[in-house]
């Protein structure tokens, strides 16, 4: 008897599970192995948060069920930060939606907007949540080609005439999850224009869009003109101030896609604990500075680990955003050979290309999330394997 429904059985197998496997299996003969697999920051929650957290966790007014759509200070702190950060006006009671983690968000705003056999557009590649969210709505979900030629911005151009009249929703990142790619206000600009023509709800992923180096900082997509007619812009605060675990996030945007999302939440959840959402409203209110020293930290790691990679001849065009390296294997390798190859030879966990969608293919994504220790060991690890021969 399988109690699970056709629809499970029919998700996409964990490509995750075999690494996991090879890693547990090399660990049990007590090899060390170092995991640049991982998705989520190493360094922990800046501590004004943390305080600010066991204040209100003091308050037994904070011990009930928060308002469905977010608490008040939450939502307005977020109206605040698009106003200071990228000048956008945003109405906290219709326009902004406080979110369990925003990948609940991004999942559940996928049965809100879309009905069975409707087309969506998927970054491809892409974070894997997007894929699975469409499958379990029913969706028909075609593959928005991302091209390194094009820096992984949408080739819209390559879409049939056909995929552009049918599609109801389309997915966007940047900076990106897998490919570490960031674009300007033109990109955006594009996109929304692409979009109003053939009337596609645009949905974008802005989960690092803190988590940026040097003089770029990343857009919002609500800073094009008119984007709220058509747009919704997913933020978290798990990649910016080290809260994957806090579960916190929003959504800001079109107020008809925000009312359709509580609608489904309101049915399913009763949104996240006050306490937490009042720490978060800190953060956003805070001056970012905690942002700009862990970005230090990350771009740190970043050039140590790019040395290391063109030591083994894989060459990477330095990114402006994320903690990953999205790179080419060397010739002659699949993504799952090379993912092998370094588990086996250099104890170094990374994830293949092909985890992200059948464009990645040919690539890896590495992170680096890990302590700058480890991450330096790990460095040492690979430039070793090339003297050894490869
Ligand atoms: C980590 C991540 C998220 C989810 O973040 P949470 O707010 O912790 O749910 C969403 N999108 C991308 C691309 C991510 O990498």
């Amino acid at each position: 008897m399988c109690w699970m429904s056709k629809r499970v059985q029919g998700l996409p197998p964990y490509v995750f599970s075999v690494i996991h496997e090879k890693k547990a299996h090399l660990q049990a003969k007590g090899i060390d192995v170092i995991d640049l697999g991982i998705g989520a920051p190493d360094l922990p929650t800046p501590y004004f948060i943390v305080e600010k957290m066991i204040a209100e966790l003091a308050k037994p007014k904070n011990f009930t069920y928060s308002p469905y759509e977010g608490c008040e200070e939450f939502r307005e702190a977020i109206a605040a930060f698009y106003e200071k950060h990228y000048s956008v006006q945003l109405d906290p009671k219709t326009e902004i939606l406080t979110l369990i983690g925003s990948k609940e968000g991004i999942a559940n705003i996928f049965p809100a907007l879309i009905d069975k056999g409707d087309t969506v557009l998927i970054p491809d590649p892409g974070y894997p949540v997007y894929r699975t969210a469409a499958y379990l709505a029913g969706a028909e979900c075609l593959h928005l080609p991302l091209d390194a030629k094009n820096q992984y911005r949408p080739l819209f151009s390559e879409l049939s005439i056909d995929t552009c009249q049918n599609a109801k929703m389309m997915v966007l990142n940047y900076p990106s999850n897998p490919t570490a790619a960031t674009v300007d206000l033109a990109v955006f600009q594009e996109a929304i224009s692409f979009a109003k023509k053939y009337r596609i709800a645009v949905i974008h992923d802005a989960a690092y869009a803190l988590v940026t180096f040097g003089d770029y900082a990343a857009p919002s997509i609500m800073q094009v003109p008119g984007a709220k007619d058509i747009a919704v812009e997913f933020g978290s605060l798990s990649k910016s101030f080290n809260m994957t675990g806090w579960r916190i996030g929003y959504v800001v945007g079109n107020k008809d896609m925000i009312r359709a999302l509580a609608t489904i939440k309101s049915n399913i959840d009763s949104s996240q604990f006050l306490p937490i959402q009042k720490a978060a409203a800190a953060a956003m209110l805070s001056d970012f500075t905690t942002v700009v020293d862990n970005n230090q930290v990350y771009e740190e790691r970043l050039h140590t680990m790019l040395s290391a990679l063109r030591t083994i001849g894989i060459e990477v065009e330095e990114p402006q955003g994320t903690f990953f390296i999205w790179a080419r294997v060397p010739p002659t390798y699949t993504s799952t050979q090379f993912t092998e190859k370094l588990l086996e030879e250099a104890g170094v966990v990374i994830t293949p290309g092909n985890a992200f969608g059948p464009s990645g293919e040919g690539y890896f994504r590495l992170s680096l999330s890990v302590p700058t220790v480890r991450l330096k060991e790990a460095a040492a690890r690979m430039k070793n394997l090339e003297r050894r021969g490869g």
